[in-house]
């Protein structure tokens, strides 16, 4: 059997629709890649607009991630973290995230995934309110298009519709609020700091109708990634934490997408004016050469947790790849050639550059109805028009079509859910030049799109 037909027999894909798939199979088998460039079984190279999943950030077979990880599968490929037992790339790595970290923290947490460290945020979170004597304090508020994950606490965290429907989620202790996307939740003629007050309000009028005394965190992503790259107003995030403070809700900081440069700053809190209790980080973490989460936990939340001991006995969670030794080395190694080559800087410089090329081409076209994002994180949303705003009717359809006619030009890119929305979040080291074929390749795609509509 053909590689596509094995797939098609055995895979069952994530994220995928699992009628057609089963029907089609792959529609490209990835075999390689190296820099900015992945290359399909046809010998067919593509542009990776989105690095992945907004994760290969230092580029596709990077030698030093590849010799740091034969140089760590050759000597301690694996040993576990449980009943106090250490290895010294994890202890080094955590040290090293204390140390980045955007604001004060003090303990890591190692996970796998983005999924299940927000699985662990809000074990913390309950464990502390535990602690603490407030049994009742456990509810969880996250953002509608929020991305949180998958898993079957995260899931329900996430605020988009599709991860939830046939799965009996969310948790019944899980609330949304709305997100800061100006296009479609902004009033009209209200300014940034109207509609940021307004939905600062719109948050206290929730934690007041729930109870303060039910409510115990909010989490959020600084800037929010898969549900439409939504950058917030400058005074959002300070408004939402004086409300958190306000009655006693932890914040945690989602950085598994914006944490180590994404934006052209290290941390999305940085840029957003977060002050977390806890922050999730992955993805960028190891650039996803191996998997590897983070749960970074600050003095106030570790010192509950650490009474936590007198009367819960040992914290009754990890897993068994907690603390991985191979995955740390290749975290270790990733931050080393981030730092040594100045990528983040490079980020913000190539992330000007790429909205400069973005407004060019499309600043003008009728169906685009905004350019968004900051670094290398950007989306073009579509709209059937511009004057008065109004959404296509099938909603995605759009977008869809638009990344499948400029992978035909050679670029990758994702329409992203619950809206007419194309991302790009390239790899850090991918070139100007690499951009402007990006930029080309995605208006090509555009074009037959709007061709096809005709
Ligand atoms: N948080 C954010 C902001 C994400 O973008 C993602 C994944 O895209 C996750 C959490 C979940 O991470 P994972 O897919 O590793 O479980």
């Amino acid at each position: 059997m053909q590689i596509e037909e094995l797939d098609r027999a055995y895979l069952f894909h994530p994220m995928t629709n699992l009628a057609a798939h089963e029907q089609n199979g792959p529609p490209l088998t990835i075999v390689e890649g190296h820099g900015a460039t992945v290359t399909d079984s046809n010998g067919r190279d593509y542009l990776d607009a989105m690095a992945g999943l907004w994760c290969v950030n230092v580029g596709y077979s990077h030698p030093e991630m590849a010799d740091a990880l034969h140089a760590q599968a050759s000597k301690l490929p694996y040993f576990h973290a449980f009943s106090s037992m250490g290895t010294e790339l994890p202890a080094l790595l955590s040290e090293r995230l204390i140390r980045m970290a955007p604001v004060p923290m003090s303990k890591v947490f190692f996970g796998n995934s983005g999924s299940d460290a927000n699985d662990t945020q809000a074990k913390l979170v309950w464990y502390y309110n535990n602690v603490l004597g407030r049994p009742e304090k456990k509810k969880i508020i996250s953002r509608r298009r929020g991305y949180h994950g998958v898993t079957v606490l995260s899931g329900g965290l996430t605020g988009l519709k599709n991860l939830h429907d046939g799965f009996d989620l969310p948790l019944p202790m899980i609330r949304h609020v709305r997100p800061p996307h100006r296009l479609w939740e902004r009033a009209p003629g209200q300014s940034d700091e109207e509609f940021s007050t307004a939905l600062a309000a719109e948050l206290e009028t929730l934690i007041l109708d729930e109870g303060p005394e039910t409510v115990a965190a909010m989490i959020a992503e600084p800037v929010m990634a898969a549900g439409g790259v939504i950058v917030p107003p400058d005074t959002y995030f300070p408004k939402i934490q004086e409300v958190l403070d306000r009655y006693d809700v932890l914040l945690i900081a989602d950085e598994v997408v914006n944490g180590f440069g994404r934006l052209g700053v290290p941390f999305g809190s940085d840029a957003v004016g977060m002050r977390p209790d806890l922050m999730t980080v992955a993805k960028g973490i190891t650039s996803a050469y191996v998997p590897l989460s983070a749960v970074l936990v600050s003095e106030k939340v570790w010192q509950v947790l650490l009474e936590g001991s007198a009367k819960y006995g040992s914290f009754g969670h990890g897993y068994t790849y907690s603390a991985h030794p191979l995955a740390a080395a290749a975290a270790m190694a990733n931050l080393d050639i981030i730092e040594r080559d100045g990528l983040i800087a490079q980020v913000a410089e190539n992330g000007a550059y790429l909205h400069e090329l973005l407004r060019a081409e499309f600043g003008d076209h009728p169906n685009v109805g905004e350019i968004r994002g900051k670094g290398l994180m950007a989306a073009l949303e579509f709209v059937e028009s511009r004057e008065p705003l109004r959404p296509f009717a099938a909603q995605g359809a759009f977008a869809t079509a638009v990344t499948l006619h400029s992978r035909e030009a050679g670029v990758i890119t994702r329409a992203l859910p619950e809206a007419d929305t194309v991302s790009f979040s390239p790899p850090f080291v991918t070139t100007r030049d690499e951009l402007e074929r990006m930029v080309v390749g995605v208006r090509a795609g555009l074009d037959r799109a709007v061709e096809a509509r005709r």
